[in-house]
Order: C-alpha cells, then sequence, then structure tokens
C-alpha cells in the first residue's frame, strides 16, 4: 500500500506535507500520521487519486501546507552565481550541473520545482520559472516515475559515500592503534 500511494505522489520531494519526501508521507498516511490532503504540489487531482485508492472521500487540499501551482522549473541567473555549490547539496534529483567556483546551470528536464535550491542561494540568483506548456496527466506520472528514479538513486549514493567515510574512519583508527602498539 505503501508504494501503491507513493506512486501516485509528484516525487517532487519538496516537504511541503511536513514529512522528508513522498515515501515517507506515504508511509504516515498508511499509518494513520497524515491526511490525503497535505500534498500542495499533487493538489486536488492528486488528492482525489489518493481518495479512490484508499476508498475514502476526498477533501480539500489543507492551506495549511500550501498551495498547489502551476508547474514550474528553477533557472539559474548564470551571471551572478558564484559557484558556491550549496543548490547542488540541495537539489533531491541531482538536476543542477556545476563545480566548486564554477557557473551552476539547471538541466530543466530533470528539475521537479521542489524550490528546495532557492533559499540556500547566498546571492538569490536561482528564479522559478513557469513552464511553457501545461503536462497531460500521463505525462505527470511519467515525470513523476523518472524523478522517484533519480531521487532513489542520489540516496543510494549518498549511503554509499556516507559507509564509504565511516570505513575510512574505521581503517584510519586501526591503523593509529596498530601504530601505537608497535
Ligand atoms: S511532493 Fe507532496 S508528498 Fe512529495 S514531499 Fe512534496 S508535499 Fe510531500
Ligand atoms: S533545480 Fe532546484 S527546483 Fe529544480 S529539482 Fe533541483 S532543487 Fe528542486
Ligand atoms: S547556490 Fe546560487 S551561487 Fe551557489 S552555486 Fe548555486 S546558483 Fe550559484
Amino acid at each position: 500500500m505503501i508504494e501503491q500511494i507513493n506512486n501516485l505522489l509528484p516525487q517532487t520531494q519538496c516537504g511541503q506535507c511536513g514529512f522528508k519526501g513522498c515515501r515517507p508521507y506515504a508511509e504516515a498516511i498508511v499509518a494513520g500520521a497524515a491526511d490525503i490532503n497535505q500534498c500542495p504540489p499533487g493538489g486536488d487531482e492528486g488528492i482525489v487519486e489518493l481518495a479512490q485508492l484508499l476508498g475514502v472521500p476526498p477533501k480539500p487540499l489543507n492551506p495549511t501546507f500550501g498551495v498547489h501551482k502551476p508547474k514550474q522549473v528553477a533557472f539559474i541567473i548564470e551571471a551572478d552565481c558564484i559557484g558556491c555549490v550549496k543548490c547542488i547539496t540541495a537539489c533531491p534529483v541531482d538536476a543542477i550541473l556545476g563545480a566548486a567556483k564554477m557557473l551552476h546551470t539547471v538541466i530543466t528536464d530533470e528539475c521537479t520545482g521542489c524550490e528546495l535550491c532557492i533559499a540556500p542561494c547566498p546571492v538569490d540568483c536561482i528564479v522559478m520559472q513557469p513552464i511553457a506548456t501545461p503536462l497531460s496527466s500521463t505525462q505527470k506520472y511519467a515525470k513523476a516515475q523518472h524523478a522517484k528514479r533519480r531521487y532513489e538513486n542520489r540516496l543510494s549514493r549518498l549511503q554509499k559515500l556516507a559507509e564509504a567515510k565511516l570505513e575510512r574512519a574505521r581503517l584510519q583508527k586501526a591503523a593509529f592503534a596498530q601504530s601505537k602498539v608497535k
């Protein structure tokens, strides 16, 4: 059921529902810890789909969690970018290209419009722009599934990096202890 609910969510991973991503929100719905009307990116359309899946009546989006906006993507004003990399760290779907002290750019096709890169930018050079053509339901679903894969790949990569860091620290500690014995 968690996976079925997660598959209906927009995979924006924005956290507006009060949870750290779409899957934790799906888990909270199943656990009875969240209502079906807490996802602004999904809007009323998403609430109706969740209600149908769960066999409960739909309800309006709870404004406490935000308002539904037309789909937008981030755009970096490259002339102002100082290459601090903070936006790359914040982006849940690896939709930003750049390197330290180099200008950064958004891969528009990969951007989910989550806005998580806006606040960390120290020079306010990221703006949101509406997409030119609204997406059909089929296109929205395909994009959400693509974003889900990118998000999961990112989580897996970060997990491996954290494990490798821990292993390096463990080996250094062991080598230090060994050198003390000698
Ligand atoms: S897209 Fe919806 S479910 Fe996913 S994190 Fe954002 S508000 Fe939560
Ligand atoms: S580029 Fe910004 S708005 Fe787009 S997905 Fe990444 S963090 Fe979200
Ligand atoms: S956070 Fe802003 S200044 Fe820093 S790399 Fe990203 S766009 Fe450039």
